[in-house]
């Protein structure tokens, strides 16, 4: 299969051919449809499957064909966000941000990403300039609605990007306060790389009817990675540490640890 398969507008067909992708990936041959449909998704999909572009891509093309509710004559400053794509850290926000100027370099749709840790000024005068495709770590995506700074009464879609990880880091209650503040007809999007018994009551709690895309066997292993485990009592994973380090004579070792004491 290739993207000219896929029904997608030719300035983004232009940007993915720029970028030198021809085939969908899996997750994305499966994903893109889907989207389109206009049904709700939840995908199984972990990082490195191409899921950002499963989404990006048909939400791109969706904003190109279906004109907002509002009208078309909106101006274009001060234009509420239609597209919503919530995600845990400020990293993944931006790169998702990226994506979407990547694939929709070539069409009129702009985006944003609004993340804390800096300040909220820059953010509130992008939000006033207009906003189609808003990006967003959910607690200072709360910040704005509190203040008033941010209109979320007109999306359309929904997207919850790595929601496993969200869930991992709390974000359960803003998740929620969010999802308060939408309109109650739109589309909703899950991306998950585990499906734990939270993932599905939340997934159960707002998504209506799914189309179930998964990128592979679930939370499979990588073929080319050797594993092997060894049992140890917690007051001994040092000296074992230092013992396979020692008689593999392993120049190079990535190690993870649950605690950063630890
Ligand atoms: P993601 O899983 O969304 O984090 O994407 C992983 C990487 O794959 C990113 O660097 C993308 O730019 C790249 N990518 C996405 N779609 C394709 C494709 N169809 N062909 C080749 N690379 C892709």
């Amino acid at each position: 299969m290739q993207f000219t398969d896929l029904g997608l507008a030719p300035e983004i067909l232009r940007a993915l051919e720029a970028q030198g992708y021809r085939h969908p990936t899996p997750i994305q041959a499966q994903a893109i449809p889907a989207v389109l449909s206009g049904r709700d998704v939840m995908a199984c999909a972990q990082t490195g499957t191409g899921k950002t572009a499963g989404f990006t891509l048909p939400i791109l093309q969706r904003l190109q064909t279906c004109k907002p509710a509002s009208g078309a004559s909106k101006p274009t400053t001060g234009r509420p966000p239609r597209v919503l794509i919530l995600a845990p850290t400020r990293e993944l926000a931006a790169q998702v941000e990226e994506s979407v100027r990547t694939y929709g370099a070539h069409l009129q749709q702009r985006s944003l990403v609004i993340f804390g840790g800096v300040g909220m000024n820059p953010q509130i005068a992008a939000l006033q300039r207009g906003v189609d495709i808003l990006v967003a770590t959910p607690g200072r995506l709360l910040d704005h609605a509190r203040q008033g700074t941010v209109d979320l009464s007109r999306i359309e879609i929904l997207v919850l990007d790595e929601a496993d990880r969200m869930l991992d880091m709390g974000f359960i209650h803003d998740i929620r306060r969010v999802l308060a503040l939408l309109p109650a007809k739109r589309q909703n999007l899950l991306y998950s790389a585990t499906f734990s018994d939270d993932i599905r009551k939340l997934a159960h709690s707002f998504l209506h009817d799914p189309e179930y895309v998964e990128s592979e066997r679930r939370n499979s292993a990588s073929e080319l990675v050797q594993q092997t485990v060894y049992k140890v009592d917690r007051e001994r994973k040092r000296d074992l540490l230092i013992e396979l380090i020692r008689t593999h004579n392993w120049p190079q070792v990535l190690i993870f640890t649950r605690t950063k004491w630890g």
